[in-house]
């Protein structure tokens, strides 16, 4: 058992690494729904947006900042890009580890299927 996304921010299990710093990881999803499909994730284990706590302490500043420094290195700014957060069964999260999709790189579909 364990976390698939523990397992890849410590590095145990290899990924493409796009962005790190102190308490985030980015790295390029491994099944990608568009030209530019990247996962961000907190370092510390959170199932999902549902699941965040206060006591988690877990700075999202940083993570946005994230975000917005990756759609730059992608060059994702001036079309445009999509950041998606499912969460449970009916939202399609399949790894319950909170992670944020950064989708771009072509005009992408709304609303969602
Ligand atoms: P979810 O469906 O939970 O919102 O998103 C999970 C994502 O993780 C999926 O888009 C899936 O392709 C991706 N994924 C699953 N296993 C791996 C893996 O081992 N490495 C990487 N890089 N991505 C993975
Ligand atoms: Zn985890």
């Amino acid at each position: 058992m364990g976390c698939l996304f523990c397992k890849i921010a410590a590095g145990e299990i290899p990924s493409q690494r796009v962005f790190e710093s102190e308490n985030v990881l980015a790295f390029r999803d491994i099944s990608p729904k568009a030209p530019v499909h990247i996962l961000i994730i907190p370092k510390q284990h959170i199932v999902s947006i549902h699941e965040v706590s206060n006591s988690d302490n877990f700075p999202f500043s940083e993570l946005f900042e994230a975000i917005h420094k990756i759609a730059i290195q992608e060059n994702l700014p001036e079309r445009g890009y999509r950041i998606v957060s499912n969460v449970g069964e009916d939202g399609g999260q399949t790894v319950s580890h909170l992670h944020f999709h950064l989708l771009g790189g072509r005009a992408l579909h709304w609303p969602p299927g």
